[in-house]
Formats: structure tokens, sequence, C-alpha cells
């Protein structure tokens, strides 16, 4: 089997996966309990913190860990709403993870106003579009790092500069970036940053936000006082510790592994070429390395992607959650891509463990399919 979706998911590294072990078996500790037996567990609680906050250059106490990217984005969208009395409005885009717009929508339903930007037909949210939009009013603008159907990345920091002069926070959900392109908190200027271990060689169920130090939020778990108070509930060590792990081997071999998947990436395309395949890509110029949204015009990407399957390859047509959903996506709706090309898409995301022969065969398998 040759796994090219790892929008949805990616394989653990074998040094994380050896990270999470002995808290399972041998150092079972509660980290909150007061006995010596509590002390490693309480050690790889802060080690993980300060492993986390180097990679994207924020303060260890400005990491709070989550069970992933859902719950980041939910306790950012809901929390910054709530803890609102003048219902300020929240600024959002149209094509971002259901997490976030779902969110929005039980705010909206709330009473709490939200509103939508629209990307370009590249898949890029332009600066002058939140000017447009953004008023003295707004408390929250919330824009995707990456989106992880096209792989656009977003023009965050400039983004970023127009919420705050207009004195609102600024949320990213970064779950498709973080371990994969630099991530810089300070740099870019966010308030709040969403990430997910599972997309970056780590184990499933766990993420972190990073809130800065004065953008205060209200507790979005209430219960215990793990997390400052500020999320409740017993510490998963194994998955703290193999999440670290994971993203600090991913910064380490940042280059080498970019420059290794868009080998691959110009590989495919290529081939896509050469053989007079007719196709788009959607995205833009400044995608995430590796993630390919194509676009064969006449054809349907369901089709394409249970003939790849039949072949041995893992490829999806859109984000992993909308499987159960043929329709045309929001991602692509948003881009306003015409429907002949929207219904012909799938969507390839190589990872670092993905090989040259890998490459070949997706490309062959699809010249195959689509000719
Ligand atoms: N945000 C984005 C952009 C994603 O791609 C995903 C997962 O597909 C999520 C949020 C949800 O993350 P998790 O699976 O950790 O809940």
């Amino acid at each position: 089997m040759i796994y090219a979706d790892n929008a949805a998911t990616t394989r653990m590294d074998l040094a994380a996966y050896h990270a999470m072990q002995s808290w399972l078996q041998v150092e079972y500790g509660n980290a909150s309990q007061p006995y010596s037996y509590a002390r490693k567990p309480k050690q790889a609680l802060a080690n993980a913190r300060e492993i986390i906050a180097a990679c994207i250059n924020a303060q260890p106490d400005e990491i709070y860990f989550t069970s992933g990217g859902t719950e980041s984005d939910n306790w950012v969208i809901k929390s910054s709403a709530f803890s609102d009395p003048d219902h300020r409005e929240t600024i959002t885009t149209a094509f971002e993870h259901h997490a976030v717009l779902n969110s929005c929508a039980v705010i909206e339903r709330l009473g709490y106003p939200v509103s939508y930007l629209m990307p370009d037909e590249s898949g890029k949210v332009l600066p002058e579009a939140l000017r447009a939009k953004i008023t003295d009013r707004t408390r929250l603008v919330s824009v995707m790092f990456a989106n992880n159907e096209i792989g656009s990345i977003q023009p965050i920091r400039e983004l970023c500069s127009v919420a705050h002069e207009h004195g609102a926070l600024f949320h990213t959900d970064a779950v498709q970036a973080v371990g994969h392109v630099k991530i810089d908190v300070k740099e870019l200027g966010v308030d709040f940053l969403s990430s997910s271990a599972h997309k970056f060689n780590g184990p499933k169920g766990i993420g972190f936000l990073y809130i800065r130090n004065g953008a205060d939020l209200l507790p979005y778990m209430d219960g215990g006082a793990q997390e400052k108070k500020h999320r409740a509930g017993t510490e998963n060590i194994a998955a703290i510790s193999g999440m670290a792990e994971a993203l600090k081997g991913n910064c380490e071999y940042m280059e080498q592994n970019e420059e290794h998947i868009r080998g691959l990436e110009t590989m495919i395309l290529n081939a896509l070429s050469a053989a007079g395949v007719r196709f788009q890509r959607n995205g833009g110029d400044y995608t995430l390395p590796g993630l390919m949204s194509l676009s064969f015009p006449g054809f349907s990407g369901e089709a394409i992607l249970h003939r790849m399957d039949l072949m041995g390859i893992c490829i999806s047509t859109g984000s992993a959650c909308d499987s159960v959903n043929t329709e045309i996506s929001h991602v692509l709706r948003a881009i306003n891509l015409e429907d002949s090309l929207a219904t012909g898409t799938v969507r390839i995301s190589l990872g670092k463990f993905n090989t040259v022969e890998d490459a070949a065969r997706i490309s062959e398998s699809l010249i195959r399919i689509v000719k």
C-alpha cells in the first residue's frame, strides 16, 4: 500500500512511539499527585512544553495541551465569544475546517455575530478583504494557516496586523502547517494558534493551543486545576511526550523533509504533464509541501480515488472529515472552482516517508486511470 493522504493523518515517527511507551507501562503516575512517583511524569510535561514552545518560538507557559485541533479551535472560537458581554463580531473565512466553521455556527445561533471572508480563486485570503470587513466592533479574527484541502498558505502576519490595528485578537488554525513549515509565533504576532500531533507524525488525540501571554482565554474544559486551571483533565503524558518528540524531529529536519517532499511533488506533476494529461492544480503558488489538489476535467474525483485504492494507493477527494459527503466541498465552492473541475478533484498529500518509487507509482496509476 502506498499512503498518500498525509493531510488526513500521518504515520507516527518511531522515536515518538518509543518516547510514549514507558509512560503507559512503567511511569504511569498521575502528574498532579504530590508523591515522588509523580515527579517523572510532571517533569515529562515540563520537558514537552519546553520542546514544543521552542519549535514555534513561544514561551513554555504559552502552550496548553488539548485533545487535538478540533478542541483547540472550539476553545478559541467559543471561549472568545462567550467571554464578551458586548457580543462583538468574530470574522473567519468560508473555507476553514469544520472545527472552526461549526464552532462559529454555534456561537451565531447563540447571538454572537460571525462574518465570513472569501478567499480569492487561488485560495488566498487577502489582507484587503479583511480590511474591508473589519470594524472596531470585531473581537476575534480566525484565519487558517494553510488550507487542508488545497494547501494554500495564508499571509498570516499581514492579516494579524490588520486585526491588531482594529483592536481585535487573532487566531490561526495551523493544524496542517505545524511541523511542516517554519512557524514563529512572535514573528507572526498571533494571539492563538491551534495544532494537532497526528498531522506531524505524532499520536492521535493530542494537540496543543498556543495562547500568547496576556491574551487570556476563558477555560473551555472545567474540572481540575491542570494547565493552569485552563484545561481540566488528567494529562495524557504518553501522548504529550510522543507529540513533543515528533515535533522536535520534524522541526530538526524540516528543510530536508521539505526538499524531499517537494521533489516528489515535482516528479508527479512533471510525469502527468509529460503524458499529456489535462489537469489543473488548485491552491496557487504557495502551498504546503506535498499537498496537491488536482482537478481532472470531465472525471469523477471519487471514481479516481476508488480506482487508485484498487491499485493500492490511498488518496482523498477532499478533507478526511468530508469522506461521507460526496457533494462538492465548501473549500472548492469558496474558491469558485467550476463544477466540472470540482467534481474531478482529488487531493494527494505526500509525507516524509514517501519515496521516489511511491511518486512514480502514483503518477503511473493516475495516468493509466485518466488516459
Ligand atoms: N483543522 C484543520 C485545518 C485540519 O486539517 C484538521 C484535521 O483534519 C483539524 C483542524 C482537526 O484536527 P484533529 O483531527 O486533531 O481534531
